[in-house]
């Protein structure tokens, strides 16, 4: 009799994303909501009520691409908190199916492992009496959120190095907050002889969340209208208060030694399923860049997901080129990214940015725990790096 009633669905929760298109007993039917999206996009979350004990299908329906990854979708059992992968199996084409657990009275389900406002906030409760972390005010978002700028490592302005991290210019790519927690943990705890040079030797600035707002409401984020926040540090200055913030913040604070720039790629196709930097112009820039690189490949060899410098993207190669920088909104306009910003300026040393893929990484399972860990890999790519600068 039971059976007889529709599940509840909902996207009425931070991070939540879908248009729900059919709901039955035993079958939804969504697809991501593009919102502002110019073009289509794959992020989707939403949770599911009153289906204890069923057999689910799912299906996510695209005009173009997959909407379900290459492990299937994410699950999770305790509001968002803790995720693991379906697995490829319960996928058959735009559907997957899942046998609910009795006793589970609400699931989520999304494209990846979300990352909110709510997990940034644990990490930071967690260590808030911690002498080497100081939480402070970026910014506020258009719509009145805080936007964190968090410090990191040495602060007692007796560094002598500087290093800018920031993360969610796009909004869906949560799997890149994974790492950056990763790295900070790892800066924090200072066990590490390595991880202790850089409590000491260096001060990390952290813009954990750029749009906030877009993290918050569930958007793709990526290719906004008319112009998405990864494209916003043009000269004419910037349309949302967070890129206008960091060009300010790095106006203000003098030499960056490192810049760091967070994102996940594309869901599809097989160059994705792997961590990649994405070169700007400037060829001595990139070469420092594949200094780094090659740091982090060694680093990364004996962790749970490898990087290899071969899957780099130069500038000039693949979509990677000065087409990925004109405006997509018909006016034909050159846009700049944070990295091509700072391609100009003399007081920035290493700078790029570094895709981290959802689910797979040449084979071995990206996941929140994995990409954490090759957060730790990239914290000791660093400071490597960041000593080896030292001695030029
Ligand atoms: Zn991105």
């Amino acid at each position: 009799m039971n059976e007889e009633r529709p599940v509840q669905v909902d996207t009425d929760f931070p991070g939540g994303n879908a248009v729900i298109e059919h709901v039955g007993a035993d079958r939804i039917e969504l697809r991501p909501d593009l919102r502002d999206t110019l073009g289509d996009w794959f992020y989707w979350c939403i949770r599911v009520r009153g289906a204890a004990g069923r057999d689910l299908t799912v299906q996510v329906r695209r005009d173009a691409g997959p909407g379900i990854g290459v492990r299937g979708p994410a699950v999770s059992k305790d509001g968002g908190r803790h995720w693991t992968w379906l697995g490829a199996d319960a996928v058959t084409g735009d559907e997957f199916t899942l046998s609910v657990p009795e006793h589970a009275a609400e699931l989520r389900l999304s494209f990846g492992m979300s990352y909110t406002a709510e997990h940034l906030e644990r990490f930071l409760t967690a260590n808030a009496a911690h002498s080497a972390l100081e939480r402070g005010l970026l910014t506020r978002s258009d719509r009145g959120r805080r936007v964190d700028l968090l410090r990191l490592g040495n602060l007692h302005g007796t560094q002598d190095r500087r290093v800018l991290l920031t993360c969610r210019h796009h909004a869906c790519e949560m799997m890149a907050s994974h790492v950056l927690e990763g790295l900070m943990a790892e800066v924090l705890s200072g066990v590490a002889e390595y991880a202790h040079w850089l409590r000491e030797h260096v001060e990390f600035v952290v813009v954990p969340v750029v749009d906030v707002d877009g993290v918050a409401r569930g958007d793709q984020g990526k290719n906004r209208a008319p112009h998405d926040h990864a494209r916003d540090y043009g000269p004419e200055g910037g349309l949302y208060p967070e890129t206008r913030a960091i060009s300010q913040l790095i106006e203000d604070t003098g030499r960056f030694d490192a810049v760091l720039d967070l994102h996940c790629p594309n869901v599809a196709g097989p160059t994705n399923q792997r961590g990649y930097f994405v070169g700007s112009e400037g060829a001595e820039n990139w070469d420092a860049v594949q200094r780094l690189a090659a740091a982090l490949e060694e680093e990364t060899a004996a962790g749970p997901l490898p990087y290899r410098r071969a899957d780099d993207l130069p500038f000039g190669t693949a979509w990677n080129g000065p087409a990925n920088y004109i405006s997509r909104d018909g006016r034909d306009i050159p846009l700049t990214s944070l990295d091509a910003f700072l391609a100009d300026r003399v007081d920035v040393g290493t700078h790029a940015v570094f895709e981290f893929p959802y689910a797979d990484a040449h084979g071995a399972e990206v996941d929140d725990a994995s990409a954490r860990a090759f957060g730790v890999a990239l914290a000791r790519s660093l400071s490597l790096h960041l000593a080896e600068r030292n001695r030029d």
